[in-house]
């Protein structure tokens, strides 16, 4: 039994302190790889530093929509650089915020059609955030999948993660070609909508993840996330589709690798020693201060 987190920020100051720590409890909860994803220019720097020192580390790289406003030219071009390395497996996150507002909704809007548009000729997968923006999510995502229906891509175009949207909404996601993931609050004793939707999700479609630092799972709400609870996650799901924890487990990883096609060399077996044994083991976030928002 393996579980795979696909979003995490393992890259953030709040895992500085103990970061190989956290990845051994990774470990023993049963996760063989996390995908560690970028928010800005910085973060995903520090995000494919870390899939170089550290082997179930893989990356993806973006700029989330609430630094859409530091999206210029050169720093496309930046990212587009990083990308080029072998362990990002995706471009992300990307997508629209309208609840915090953190950037213009009209700049947001363009550094999404941008990194989508980067996302379709670099032919990799793209980790998609929403937050109160479904509707037009959803307008620019089927405009973009209509022009891939003949690439590579098409059918494993991304991710939306951590899921807000309704059922609906996630079925035409999944029609367009998206995957759809769940985090933490499918796992709040007060959840609502999420039991539902997760009920009626198709199995092939679903991945887990933790988003950690941020959206820790029942019963450590409030706290630090990490990738370890992740299985928190999938033992609820799999409580929700009433059906064994192993099953779950060994669908959606297998769902993960379809999308991300992770490409490791060597064994796996001692995948959580570090690539390379000189690197430095702390990372110095940059602007500890943004972290604190919810990535
Ligand atoms: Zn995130």
């Amino acid at each position: 039994m393996t579980l795979i987190d696909t979003h995490a920020h393992l890259d953030f100051h709040q895992f500085d302190a103990d970061r190989p720590a956290v990845l051994e409890r990774a470990r023993s909860a049963g996760v063989e790889l996390l995908v560690n994803v970028g928010a800005d220019l910085a973060s995903s720097r520090r995000a494919v530093k870390l899939a170089e020192q550290y082997e179930p580390i893989f990356a993806a790289v973006g700029m989330h929509p609430h630094d859409a406003v530091k999206l210029d030219g050169a720093t496309l071009a930046e990212l587009r650089d990083l990308a080029q390395q072998t362990k990002v497996v995706a471009v992300g996150e990307i997508g629209l915020d309208f609840y915090r507002d953190l950037s213009p909704r009209d700049v947001q809007r363009r550094a999404f059609q941008a990194q989508l548009a980067w996302a379709a000729k670099l032919g990799k997968p793209v980790i998609i955030h929403d937050r109160d923006a479904h509707a037009e999510i959803i307008e620019i995502l089927a405009d973009w999948a209509a022009e891939l229906s003949d690439s590579p891509l098409a059918g494993r175009l991304g991710v939306l993660h951590t899921f807000s949207g309704d059922a609906a909404m996630a079925e035409r996601a999944i029609d367009l070609g998206f995957y759809i993931s769940l985090s933490g609050p499918v796992t709040y004793p007060n959840a609502r909508k999420l039991p539902d939707i997760v009920r009626a999700l198709p199995l092939e479609r679903l991945l887990v993840e933790t988003d950690c630092p941020f959206l820790a799972p029942h019963p450590h709400r409030g706290k630090r996330n990490e990738p370890a609870y992740v299985r928190l996650v999938a033992e609820r799901i799999a409580e929700l589709k009433s059906m064994s924890f192993d099953d779950l487990a060994t669908a959606t990883t297998a769902n993960a690798r379809r999308l991300f096609r992770f490409e490791t060399q060597g064994s796996t077996s001692d995948v959580y020693q570090t690539a390379t044994s000189s690197a430095p083991r702390t990372l110095n976030a940059k602007h500890p201060t943004r972290n604190s928002k919810r990535k």
